[in-house]
C-alpha cells in the first residue's frame, strides 16, 4: 500500500496556462489568467505546507478567491476555476487532458491501497473548496475507484488524520505492513499497520489512520483467503513428501521473492506470516 510515486514534472502555471489555451473567449481567458500568480502561489503554500506535515492546517478560504457565501462577486471566479478542472483538464480530448494522463501513467495501481488499478485522479484537498487548487498537479493524484468513492471530499483536521500523500511520503522501504495468521480451519490471515519505532509520531498515527479509512484490512485479508486456498493444495502434497522443512524452505522462497517486488505488499506480510507461524508449517495449511 501506499507505494510512493514522482510528483508530475509540470507546475500548476503551466498546466492553467495552456488549460486555458484554446476553446475560450479572448475576455474570459485574460479574466483567468490575470489569476495565474495566485495559482502559482497556492501551489507553493500547499508543497510547503505537505513537505512541513501541516496538511490539516490548511485553511479553504486560502485557497479560493471569494468567501464562498455566494454574494462575493469574486465566488463565480472560484466557480470557473473548478470548472476548469472538470472541462479543460480531466475532460477527453480537453487541452490538458495530457497532463491527466501524465499523472495517471505515474502509478500502475493506486497509491492509496497499493492493490488495484489507478483508473482516476484525486484531488488531494477537495476542488470545490480550495479551487486554486483545482489543477494544481501536486494536488493530483492517481487513484483507484474504490478508493476515491471513499475519500470523496473529505478534509482532515487533526495531524495524525491526514492520509499518506504519494509524493510526499516516501515510506515504501520501511517494513510497516504485518500479517496475522489465525490459526482456524481454514486458516486465515489478517492485517495491521505498525509503524516503525524510529518514525515520527505523528506520521504512524496518519499511517494508522489511513490503513482505517481506506479499510486496507479488510481488502488484503479478502485477497488472502484465495492466496491460502491455492497453497493448501500445494503445501498438503509437500509435507505429506518432504514434511515441515520443505514446507518452511517454499514459504520463504515465496518471501524472498515478493520482498523483491514490495516490502509492504498484502502478499509479502503473507508469506513473512506463514513462514514464521509454526502451527500453519506443521500443517495448519490443511
Ligand atoms: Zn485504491
Amino acid at each position: 500500500m501506499t507505494y510512493p510515486i514522482e510528483p508530475p514534472p509540470f507546475d500548476a502555471r503551466a498546466v492553467f496556462m495552456h488549460c486555458i489555451s484554446d476553446r475560450i473567449s479572448n475576455e474570459n481567458r485574460e479574466l483567468l489568467s490575470g489569476y495565474v500568480d495566485r495559482i502559482a502561489k497556492s501551489e507553493n503554500a500547499f508543497d510547503e505546507s505537505m513537505k512541513c506535515g501541516n496538511a490539516h492546517t490548511l485553511r479553504s478560504t486560502d485557497f479560493r478567491l471569494g468567501s464562498g457565501d455566494g454574494n462575493d462577486p469574486l465566488d463565480k471566479i472560484d466557480d470557473e476555476l473548478g470548472k476548469i478542472y472538470t472541462a479543460r483538464l480531466a475532460k477527453k480530448d480537453s487541452m490538458g487532458r495530457f497532463y491527466y494522463d501524465e499523472i495517471l501513467k505515474s502509478a500502475d495501481k493506486c497509491p492509496s491501497c497499493g492493490h488495484l488499478a489507478a483508473r482516476e485522479i484525486d484531488h488531494f484537498v477537495p476542488k470545490d473548496k480550495f479551487q486554486l487548487l483545482a489543477v494544481c498537479p501536486l494536488n493530483l493524484v492517481p487513484i483507484c475507484r474504490d478508493c476515491n468513492r471513499r475519500k470523496m471530499n473529505k478534509q482532515w483536521t487533526t495531524p495524525g488524520s491526514v492520509p499518506l500523500h504519494p509524493y510526499y511520503d516516501r515510506i515504501h522501504s520501511d517494513r510497516w505492513l504485518v500479517g496475522i495468521v489465525e490459526e482456524s480451519i481454514p486458516a486465515t490471515v489478517t492485517y495491521v499497520a505498525v509503524a516503525p519505532g524510529s518514525w515520527p509520531i505523528e506520521l504512524g498515527q496518519r499511517l494508522a489512520s489511513h490503513f482505517e479509512f481506506f479499510e486496507l484490512n479488510q481488502l488484503y485479508a479478502a485477497q488472502a483467503v484465495d492466496e491460502l486456498a491455492v497453497l493448501k493444495g500445494e503445501l498438503t502434497e509437500l509435507f505429506e513428501l518432504y514434511g515441515t522443512s520443505e514446507v518452511v524452505a517454499t514459504l520463504e522462497r515465496r518471501l524472498r521473492g515478493c520482498e523483491k517486488q514490495a516490502t509492504n505488499s498484502w502478499r509479502t506480510a503473507l508469506f513473512r506470516a506463514l513462514s514464521q507461524n509454526q502451527w500453519y508449517c506443521n500443517g495448519g495449511f490443511a
